[in-house]
């Protein structure tokens, strides 16, 4: 079955063989869609014909987003330590273990029910890839379960037993850092594309966190790193030694992450989520760009830090707060995050690609950012349904 998508005011491919610019512009535009994929994409008035069309009137046409950072399996609620927090108290990471204890508490229905509302509202909102940690169990059967209900969601899953030490090894965190990269490792694997740590003063450090990234690469999984979040420090580096798919956060930078970052594979992954619910200073994209680095953006949607599935909000607080232009934040949002993921299939729309569209109630991708906060999702189609 073939759909023809006609009438699209604006089309951002982001491939620039395509159309003009970075994004590759087509204006009065159509695509053609075959089952999952993409087949056709140009000019309406040169459209083949298909078994069914789409009317858009006029409306701007964006690949679906790829959020490549969030953390959708947890239970419990952390909007009293939100509302304090914007009553002054700072931003420590702390709260945490409470979601690990809500966490360990709750059934696999309930982990799966709230992982699967959070994946149908970031649907509802035009992410069509995301990617999902593990991270609040912390424990062999928890870590493993985690890792099973996210991937009932997505494909893309990390493991991230590396989250923070658990509190029944507060005083001893070499040995659990031991269980993360044998049992835990071992019992996630299964079930996960990826594996993550939380470099960070107060998480794990350039040691520890070097183990676990190198137990999961040695199990065929590709590494990520929550990195330079609240401080200065080895994370950055560390992921582009090690090869890492994605440096997450890289809120406090050197100049010698950011030419490391520059010089390598890793993309930067910001997540203007946590800056915002944690009243914290940005991570400034404008210089990253500005040095070659490549960026993605991503929600970081987790209970405590960033309790967002907006990919438009993201995109708005990157153009309003961090210093990018419209354009440079929807690739960020499209094409960086299935970069941080190593992903050929989505990020694009171009013959051969998975068929993925965000439908904007506006003419063109810069209204992402020039009306914050509206719905402007007018529908979306996820791999070759429309939604
Ligand atoms: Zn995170």
């Amino acid at each position: 079955m073939s759909i023809l998508v006609d009438n699209i005011g604006e089309l951002v491919t982001n491939d620039p063989a395509l159309g003009d610019g970075p994004l590759g512009v087509v204006t009065r535009a159509a695509v053609v869609v075959e089952d999952t994929r993409v087949v056709w994409v140009g000019p309406s008035d040169r459209a083949p014909a298909a078994d069914e069309r789409t009317d858009l009137a006029g409306r701007a046409v964006l690949p679906g987003f790829v959020d490549s950072h969030s953390h959708l399996v947890f239970a419990g609620d952390r909007s009293a330590e939100f509302a304090a927090r914007m009553a002054g108290q700072p931003y420590t990471g702390g709260g945490i273990h409470d979601t690990v204890a809500a966490t360990r508490r709750a059934s696999d229905e309930e982990l799966l029910a709230t992982a699967a509302r959070l994946r149908a509202e970031a649907l509802r909102q035009g992410t069509t890839t995301i990617e999902v940690k593990s991270g609040y169990g912390l424990t062999v059967e928890d870590e493993a379960r985690s890792l099973r209900v996210a991937f009932e969601v997505t494909p893309e899953t990390t493991f991230l037993g590396a989250h923070v030490v658990p509190v029944e090894y507060a005083d001893r965190p070499d040995d659990y850092v031991a269980l993360v990269c044998g049992d835990m490792l071992e019992a996630a694997a299964p079930y996960a594309t990826w594996v993550d740590v939380f470099c960070e003063q107060g998480a794990f450090d350039a040691d520890q966190s070097r183990a676990v990234l190198t137990a999961g690469m040695a199990q065929g999984l590709g590494a990520r790193v929550h990195a330079n979040q609240l401080a200065p420090g080895p994370g950055v580096r560390l992921a582009v030694e090690l090869g890492a798919a994605s440096a997450d956060h890289c809120t406090h930078l050197t100049d010698a992450d950011v030419d490391a970052l520059a010089g390598s594979s890793t993309v930067a992954t910001l997540l203007p989520g946590a800056e915002f619910s944690t009243r914290s200073p940005y991570p400034d994209a404008r210089r990253l760009v500005d040095a070659g680095v490549t960026v993605a953006l991503a929600t970081d949607c987790n209970p405590g830090s960033s309790y967002t599935t907006s990919m438009p909000l993201c995109i708005a607080l990157a153009v309003r707060e961090m210093g990018l232009t419209p354009q440079e934040a929807v690739w960020a949002a499209t094409a960086g995050g299935a970069r941080a993921l190593r992903r050929e299939d989505v990020g694009a729309i171009r013959p051969g690609g998975r068929a993925d569209l965000v439908v904007l109630d506006a003419p063109s991708h810069v209204y992402l950012a020039y009306r914050p906060g509206v719905p402007l999702v007018h529908r979306v189609m996820h791999n070759g349904v429309w939604q």
